[in-house]
């Protein structure tokens, strides 16, 4: 945990020597707190000092990856209990099953379908980053070839199994693609890590409480492990809801290090419908990587969605290239109209326009990411910035026409616009969702 000033002062000479370039010691100390110098700037800080200090800096949760190259999935290393306190860092990796009792044309069908996953919104792709083998079997061999079929669909892996035979033969496979074994219980710690440790491999601690957690990562710590992810094994979810807030608020606010891991959880049971709803809940709270056992695309997209919303910064709105836009394959005599450039308003429009089958050109105009009415109530929007965005993007040379579409909520600036362009400026829709109508029935007229 982060020390205040104070704190850091009590750790310095207080001799007001200055050689760090403040007058004081304790001006050094609160410009340290807020991280506006290093410690190496006073020559004269103990070792003590150093070694507190940089212990405090040490971030409150650990950051584990599994799988390598184009596959690696890189979790953890939160540091706020909320998303508003300043942003998640690394979005919870979602991973799908592949039990290993499926027969061969099955296990081949369901690693095809997982090797096809490719899911977009707002101009950003939603990967489904691994998939995790289980063994309902019981059978190591079984295991060990549905985790080699694993390892061929380029995601990474994790190893779901309570057997440590199971694991090593599995990790003899695809050892060298760094899997996540999970998990190491209190009763098979030390052959789970045994193996973990040979692969050079992450591994899960799996207890049913917070504290045998906490006791549990320190016994793989001492048998060689030293990226650990911490799976809570509750009873129900509202016992696992609640158990995941309090580990993170023991790791993040109380410096309990054995807590500071990242979490792996499972929403396997259920229908898909429930399994969404519930890893929807877990992206929120507190899941760094999420196993469903569904493959169906309609109940993976609600989850990847709930990510990329949790793991945007709440302090940058996520944005589009203001420029032109073609959608279609848009001539000299198609519609021009113009929108802002934060992602959900400008894909919304893009979508609808795509829908009309009327190919067109989008101008996106640059208003920091915030939509049409934010933007013009904020002065970000104006005839202006809309005419400037019209001659940057040389509009003129792409329409024969002279005619501008602008959304129905800011008609207001029509004439002022038609003054600064000398184009004609219609009054398109209010709501994206007419636009299709718009331009067969207006524009085509
Ligand atoms: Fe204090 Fe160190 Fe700065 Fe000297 S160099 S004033 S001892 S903080």
């Amino acid at each position: 945990m982060a020390l205040s000033g104070l704190a850091i002062f009590k750790l310095l000479p207080k001799t007001n020597c200055k050689e760090c370039g403040h007058p004081t010691c304790l001006a050094f100390a609160m410009a340290l707190a807020q991280k506006k110098v290093g410690l190496d700037a006073c020559p004269h800080a103990s070792d003590e000092a150093r070694e507190q200090l940089a212990a405090a800096a040490a971030p409150p949760m650990q950051t584990v990856t599994f799988g390598v190259g184009d596959a690696a999935c890189t979790v953890g290393g939160e540091t706020v209990l909320f998303r508003h306190e300043e942003k998640f860092h690394r979005p919870t990796a979602l991973a799908v099953t592949l039990p290993d009792d499926l027969d061969g044309p099955a296990l081949e069908a369901r690693c095809q379908r997982i090797r096809g996953f490719a899911f977009e919104r707002i101009g950003q792709a939603m990967p489904v980053e691994a998939v995790a083998v289980t063994n309902p079997s019981g059978d190591a061999v079984r295991f060990a070839a549905a985790t080699e079929a694993a390892g061929a669909t380029g995601k990474a892996v994790i190893l779901v199994t309570q057997d440590a035979e199971a694991a090593r033969g599995a990790l003899a496979k695809v050892g060298a693609a760094k899997p996540l074994l999970c998990g190491a219980t209190p009763e098979t710690a030390d052959a789970m890590a045994a193996a973990a440790a040979e692969a050079g491999c992450p591994i899960v601690a799996q207890a049913a409480d917070a504290e045998t957690l906490a006791d549990l990562t320190q016994t793989l710590k001492t048998a060689g492990c030293d990226q650990i992810v911490l799976h809570l094994d509750a009873a129900d979810a509202w016992t696992e809801m609640a158990g995941l807030y309090r580990i993170r608020t023991l790791a993040l606010k109380q410096s309990c290090q054995p807590l500071g891991h990242p979490v792996i959880a499972l929403a396997t049971e259920g229908n898909p419908e429930a399994q969404a709803v519930r890893a929807s809940s877990l992206v929120c709270k507190y899941a760094a990587i999420v196993v469903v056992d569904t493959v169906e695309p309609w109940a993976l997209l609600p989850i990847l969605t709930t990510r990329q919303n949790i793991y945007t910064d709440p302090q940058k709105p996520v944005q589009v290239e203001p420029k032109l836009h073609a959608v279609g394959d848009p001539g000299a005599d198609s519609p021009l109209m113009f929108t802002t450039n934060f992602s959900l308003t400008y894909y919304t429009v893009q979508g609808d326009v795509e829908a009309s089958r009327v190919p067109s050109w989008i101008l996106c105009v640059d208003t920091e990411g915030t939509s049409v009415l934010t933007a013009y109530s904020g002065d970000k929007l104006s005839a202006e910035s809309v005419a400037k965005a019209m001659k940057d993007a040389d509009v003129e040379s792409r329409v024969s026409h002279r005619k501008l579409i602008i959304p129905g909520y800011v008609a207001v600036m029509s004439g002022k616009l038609q003054e600064e362009t000398g184009w004609d400026v219609l009054v398109g829709p209010r709501e994206s969702n007419q636009i299709p109508r718009y331009l067969k029935e207006v524009w085509k007229a």
